[in-house]
């Protein structure tokens, strides 16, 4: 996706996005004191502009900025800059049907510092890009089970969306993408015996009337998909479990899938553990589709949204 363009957030107002000077001394920079976030805007049908959650980001990134000692935005201030970085960039907002406009917030040290501790001078930047589908292929994904490296460790930074999270993981997907795969699931530190989440998804298994995702225990994101998926299925009539999710456990699965804000929920077709590949059901008819097509109708303003999951911004 192309970002340099449009209208940014920065330094508490609207400026054109450009690059912004940083101190080669910040926290940011010497020691990854930094985080983002991830959401969409959607145009509906009839012309409305809709966020989906927006709190919910301002929230998460409040606990990441109290893990990463950080001063942080007020949940007001977050949606607010959200809405004004929006309209300022309403022209991008992609057609009903054709996707969206990203929003990615970032919230980072900018203080200087060699020192031991941080000082409490941060950056909020707010920039946006239109995009289609993450995942491109819609017949499901095929993961590879990472059985070396590991994404988080127990009482680490994965339970929050710190920037640090992301690059000692690329390895990882550098490699399953030269052997074909889509993406990487990550198992946990401690024994790496269960499933934990892909690099920017949660994992979902079914079986039977029973959904299954692995419990938040401070080593996995709390996907604010995932959390729209747990109340959705159970909605649906399932019985939903959070708790530890040993790798057999998503072997025997029937079905498997992955939400996040980019994925939405896409269907896992297969994964490989240890070169053993599994398939699972995929596509029509899957829990994944339904789930998929519920979401993406509420968050395009398709259907009356009865959840309040979503924001309307205010085109005046
Ligand atoms: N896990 C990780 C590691 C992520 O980066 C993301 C993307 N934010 C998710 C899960 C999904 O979270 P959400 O549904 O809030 O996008």
């Amino acid at each position: 996706a192309k970002c340099s363009f449009g209208e940014s957030f920065q330094e508490g107002k609207i400026v054109p996005y450009a690059d912004f000077e940083i101190s080669p001394c910040s926290s940011v920079l010497n020691y990854g004191q930094g985080l983002y976030e991830g959401l969409k805007a959607y145009r509906t049908e009839d012309d409305r502009i809709i966020l989906f959650r927006p709190d919910q980001n301002g929230l998460r990134l409040q606990a990441g900025a109290d893990r990463l000692c950080m001063p942080y935005p007020s949940v007001e201030q977050f949606v607010s800059a959200i809405k004004q970085v929006v309209l300022a960039n309403k022209k991008w907002i992609p057609p009903p049907g054709k996707g969206a406009l990203y929003l990615r917030p970032l919230l980072f040290g900018s203080g200087p510092i060699l020192g031991s501790l941080p000082v409490p001078e941060f950056n909020f930047t707010v920039f946006a890009c239109p995009v289609g589908r993450y995942h491109k292929d819609n017949s499901g994904l095929n993961l590879k089970i990472e059985d070396k490296v590991r994404r988080a460790f127990s009482s680490g930074t994965g339970g929050v969306k710190s920037i640090t999270n992301y690059s000692p993981v690329w390895i990882t997907m550098i490699e399953a993408k030269k052997q074909g795969f889509s993406d990487v699931l990550f198992l946990d530190a401690a024994t790496g015996k269960n499933v934990e989440e892909l690099f920017a998804a949660n994992v979902f298994i079914v079986k039977g009337n029973v959904v299954t995702t692995p419990e938040l225990s401070g080593t996995i994101l709390a996907g604010i998909t995932r959390k729209c998926v747990i109340e959705l299925a159970s909605d649906f009539g399932y019985k939903v479990e959070e708790r530890v999710v040993p790798v057999e456990d998503l072997i025997d699965a029937e079905e498997v899938f992955c939400t996040g804000t980019a994925a939405i929920v896409t269907n896992i077709a297969s994964v490989t553990f240890k070169d053993k590949k599994t398939e699972f059901k995929n596509g029509e008819g899957t829990l994944a589709s339904k789930l998929f097509k519920t979401l993406v109708d509420i968050q395009t303003g398709r259907v009356e949204d009865t959840k309040g999951w979503t924001v309307e911004i205010d085109q005046c």
